[in-house]
């Protein structure tokens, strides 16, 4: 294994962290500021996201990336610490055109798109021109198991008429999303991996409405996790994505990268959690003590700096890992990290508050938003029941391929 970055990737990791420290940090309460007035997009993303495409700090994820499309074709390698920087704030992804969940819509658009679906949506998508989302999760039936959806897309001569209910659709309330890749089932006499598509319907397409934007903890995002009608859509049968009966394949293929992304970013919230906690550790005193002479903060620090780099480590193994074997062989690290990392960011966030007090707990750090983001990935993108199972399942495979190799430990008689 070879975790070295590149020099390009190291050279961009400067020039990130520059323009973070210069751009977009320094706006962070300007965004907070216009977002709470109901100003969204924010006033000054637009320019932004120009300074950072003409400084070529832009689509950074996307390692099959083509020379004439606008970007860097990085490994997802040297793609993590860069995800890390951004993903320190929830909002800087977007200045870069690398968030969610545009990433992953953007890596299966450009896996499965025709010619006529590349020029309509990826074109744009890759210039920062449109954002989009995508529409699996139902509230009618248990989502943790695709096999669940029920949403349907019925054949009508050259059309497809599509009716369901979906909901938590994060980016859906963003006024720039104008597409959602709707996935429902198509055959359902089909084995059950091969019953859904996925279809890429306009956000306008008359019978699609947006309910309403669903808060996460009663936390309202101005992108929105929003809940959608889809009341007999109709759209040109040219809009389905890939095959009919592929859109479960499609869905893991899109899954794999889109997770491995918001665990980078989780790592970079992470880290900036505990670098909060050892500044904030070494202004207070309680007792003639700064916190951090009190043992147990002291534990807290180097308890949440060893669960920081076993996780970053194993996030660097399946990036290094899907750059050479791809996603579906790297799919039990997929699984590993996404069960992994949500649940050690939460438990460093959860010390970093209690390090903060009082304020921990207020709008005036950003610990609080840092967990909801980090409780909420325990459960989006397949919950860790669901990862845990797969691994679990693996492990009992690989065990059955040599069963009985235990025995010669035991100290047990034959
Ligand atoms: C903030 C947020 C954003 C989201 N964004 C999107 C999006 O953009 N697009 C989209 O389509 N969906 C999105 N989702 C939905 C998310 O992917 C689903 O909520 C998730 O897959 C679980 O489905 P469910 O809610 O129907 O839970 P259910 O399937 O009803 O499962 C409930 C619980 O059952 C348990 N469980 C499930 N399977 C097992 C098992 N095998 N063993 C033991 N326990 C098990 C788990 O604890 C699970 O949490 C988002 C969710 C959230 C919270």
């Amino acid at each position: 294994m070879d975790f070295a970055f590149t020099p390009e990737a190291l050279e961009l990791q400067r020039r990130l962290r520059d323009f973070m420290d210069s751009h977009v940090v320094p706006r962070n309460r300007p965004w907070l500021k216009e977002v709470a007035a109901g100003v969204y997009p924010v006033s000054f993303m637009a320019d932004l996201k120009a300074l950072a495409r003409s400084e070529g700090l832009w689509n950074l994820f996307l390692p099959h990336l083509r020379p004439e499309e606008p970007g860097r074709g990085l490994s997802n390698l040297d793609y993590a610490p860069l995800a890390e920087i951004m993903g320190q704030l929830p909002w800087a992804s977007e200045v870069f055109n690398c968030s969610a969940p545009d990433t992953g819509n953007m890596e299966l658009l450009h896996l499965f798109a025709n010619p006529a679906q590349y020029e309509q949506w990826l074109k744009p998508l890759l210039a920062g021109e449109i954002r989009s989302c995508f529409a699996m999760t139902e509230p009618d039936v248990a989502s943790s198991d695709a096999t669940n959806i029920a949403t349907v897309i019925e054949r009508d001569g050259d059309d497809y008429v599509i009716s369901g209910r979906k909901w938590f659709i994060t980016g859906a309330a963003h006024p720039n999303c104008k597409l959602a890749i709707v996935m429902g089932v198509t055959d359902p006499d089909a084995d059950a991996h091969r019953r859904q598509s996925m279809v890429l319907v306009p956000m306008d397409a008359p019978g699609l409405s947006v309910v309403r934007n669903i808060s996460v903890m009663n936390h309202v995002s101005p992108d929105g996790h929003c809940e959608l009608l889809l009341r007999q859509v109709r759209v040109s049968r040219a809009n389905l994505l890939g095959g009919e009966g592929e859109g479960f394949a499609m869905a893991q293929a899109r899954l794999g990268p889109g997770r491995i992304h918001h665990c980078m970013r989780s790592i970079g919230q992470s880290e900036l959690a505990l670098r909060l906690m050892c500044e904030r550790a070494q202004e207070r005193k309680t007792f003639g003590k700064y916190l951090h002479e009190h043992g147990v903060v002291a534990e807290w620090i180097a308890e949440s700096r060893c669960e920081l780099e076993q996780a970053r480590l194993l996030v660097l193994k399946t990036a290094w890992m899907i750059d050479r074997v791809g996603a579906k062989a790297a799919q039990r690290e997929i699984a590993m990290i996404k069960a992994v990392v949500p649940r050690m960011q939460t438990r460093i966030i959860d010390r970093a508050m209690q390090t903060f007090g009082a304020m921990g707990l207020s709008p005036d750090a950003p610990l609080v938003d840092l967990w909801g983001h980090g409780r909420f990935l325990r459960i989006a993108d397949g919950p860790d029941q669901v990862h845990l199972r797969a691994i679990a399942r693996q492990e009992i495979k690989a065990s059955r391929a040599d069963y009985g190799i235990s025995a010669a430990f035991l100290n047990v008689e034959a």
